[in-house]
């Protein structure tokens, strides 16, 4: 196996650890359930994420959904068809992300979470550092695309649609 998809799939277990602990940490402000889909979207990943989930998921049978209106084509029924594989963007959904903008740490969460909360609760340790596991995430697929040689730039992109082509 590639040494960077091995390290992907280590990045993606220790951000489920803290993604987890999260979780259990703000349960009582956070409504994310089975069913709940508002996260959702047709994103877009790097290489090293979109090859690995290609090869995850090539021997089952995966059923999907529509992408009309920018939705995940995975999602059927309410549901993720390839929840244990899905990207690492979609294992945060619903925490409080924090994350820098024009020079600003900004804070995001779900619409429907922390609505009774005080933002001023909120601190590097009970928040998701999200650039520093994007940072991570672009330097291990920037290694990867030099593995395997690929023609694609360090910035592109792939739509998890594209997964089904
Ligand atoms: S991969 Fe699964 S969790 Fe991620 S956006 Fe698609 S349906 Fe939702």
């Amino acid at each position: 196996m590639s040494e960077m998809r091995k390290r992907y799939s280590e990045l993606r277990s220790a951000i489920d650890e803290l993604s987890n602990k999260l979780f259990k940490m703000h349960h009582s402000h956070v409504e994310c359930k089975k069913g709940c889909d508002l996260c959702c979207m047709d994103y877009q990943i790097f290489p090293v994420e979109f090859d690995s989930i290609k090869e995850a998921i090539k021997n089952e049978e995966i059923q999907t959904g529509t992408k009309e209106n920018g939705s995940c084509i995975f999602l059927k029924d309410h549901e993720c068809q390839i929840y244990e594989h899905r990207p690492i963007i979609c294992r945060t959904h619903g925490l409080p992300l924090l994350f820098m903008n024009d020079e600003q740490w900004e804070l995001s969460a779900c619409e429907l979470n922390f609505t009774n909360f005080d933002d001023e609760e909120f601190t590097a340790e009970n928040t998701f550092p999200q650039d520093k596991f994007n940072s991570l995430l672009f330097v291990l697929n920037k290694n990867y695309l030099n593995e395997i040689k690929s023609d694609h730039g360090e910035f592109d992109l792939i739509p998890i649609h594209k997964l089904i082509d």
